[in-house]
C-alpha cells in the first residue's frame, strides 16, 4: 500500500487519485489516513465511539464554498485515522450505512 504525503490518502495505486503525485511512499501503520468524508453530526458521534475504543481519528472541517462563502457552520468533517485503524473504521461507516 502507498501513501501521498500531501493529500493522506492511502492508496494501491502508483500515483496519488487525488493530486497525482507520483513520488508515493510505503504507508505506515501510524500515518493518519482519509477514511472518508463524514457530516458533522456523524463525526462527532464516531470521536466519541473510537476514543473510548482507544483509535485516534482527527476531523478536519470540510464545507462547499457556499457555506463558507457565508461563514456558516461546516456541514462535514474529512475523518482521518491511523492506517493500523483504516479498514476497522470503514468497516463501522460500512455497518452504519453512514
Ligand atoms: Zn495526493
Amino acid at each position: 500500500m502507498n501513501f501521498c504525503e500531501g493529500c493522506n490518502i492511502a492508496c494501491n495505486d502508483e500515483s496519488c487519485p487525488k493530486c497525482g503525485r507520483k513520488k508515493l511512499r510505503a504507508v505506515r501503520a501510524d500515518d493518519f489516513c482519509l477514511a472518508a468524508q463524514v457530516h458533522r453530526m456523524v463525526g462527532d458521534n464516531l470521536k466519541a465511539d473510537l476514543q473510548s475504543e482507544n483509535i485516534e481519528c482527527v476531523l478536519r472541517p470540510y464545507g462547499t464554498g457556499v457555506n463558507s462563502r457565508f461563514a456558516l457552520p461546516l456541514e462535514s468533517y474529512l475523518l482521518y485515522v491511523r492506517y493500523q485503524n483504516l479498514e476497522y473504521v470503514r468497516q463501522i461507516l460500512r455497518d452504519a450505512n453512514f
